[in-house]
């Protein structure tokens, strides 16, 4: 147990999650009974092969998919207990998701890009929402691109904007699968001290990366083999 974990209930836990795909092929086991619990402050790298389940376990937390069995509880809330509707609010004031290639719409500029989660969730009042989202911008360095469309700029810069994009309604979780993965060493390098930023602020990140230099500097390494946790 480390310091973060002693001093705090969690925010976050995984009860005995198990995932199996079903296909033409057969069964597939893709997440084996896991057991997670993620505590208010920590940065956790979730590392493991191509194939081990990383994604999978995002993606529970994030409720894009559900699970066979067992249970997601975020701060008191089953969240793959709830419904599509409930759900995408929820997720929308809690979660901050980050993707691999970024996701922005693209005939949207990056101001609007970041003023999206505000307005679906009604957060802030619609005259503050622009000043926020030109704040957010300058928070990842972007202050003077907030009229460009994602295909004018670098892809380091698209995640940037995804990043800012993820903290509209300042959620306290933030869920980023493989965020570096299509990025160039530097330009990784600026993305993961964005997040580090965000946990100096008090933000919970959990973030896949098959990158071990990356992990290595978060303050958790939780290992997945084939749907297991190997070590925590
Ligand atoms: P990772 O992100 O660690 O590379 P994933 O979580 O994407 O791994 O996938 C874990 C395993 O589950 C892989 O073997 C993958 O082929 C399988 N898998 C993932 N999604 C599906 C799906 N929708 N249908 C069937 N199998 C899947
Ligand atoms: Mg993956």
């Amino acid at each position: 147990m480390t310091e973060m974990q002693l001093n705090n209930s969690p925010l976050i836990k995984m009860q005995g999650i198990t995932k199996v795909f079903k296909s033409g092929a057969g069964e597939f086991t893709a997440l084996d009974n896991i057991n997670l619990e993620f505590f208010p402050g920590e940065f956790v790298g979730i590392v493991g092969k191509s194939g081990s389940g990383k994604s999978t376990l995002a993606n529970m937390i994030t409720g894009i998919d559900h699970p066979s069995k067992g249970n997601i509880d975020i701060e008191g809330h089953i969240i793959n207990k709830m419904n599509e509707s409930e759900m995408s609010v929820w997720r929308g004031n809690n979660l901050g998701i980050v993707f691999q290639f970024y996701q922005l719409l693209p005939m949207l500029s990056l101001l609007e890009n970041v003023m999206l989660p505000m307005d679906f969730c009604k957060q802030f009042n619609p005259d503050e929402r622009r000043t926020r989202a030109l704040k957010l911008l300058a928070m990842v360095g972007l202050q003077d691109l907030a009229d460009k469309l994602p295909a004018m700029i670098s892809g380091g810069q698209q995640q940037s904007a995804a990043i800012a994009r993820a903290m509209a309604n300042d959620p306290p979780i933030m869920i980023a699968d493989e965020p570096t993965g299509n990025l160039d060493t530097k330009t990784a390098e600026s993305v993961f001290e964005l997040f580090s930023a965000l946990v100096v602020k008090g933000k919970t990140i959990i973030m896949v990366t098959h990158d071990p230099a990356l992990a290595v500097r978060t303050s958790r390494v939780v290992h997945l083999r084939d749907g297991k946790v190997i070590n925590d």
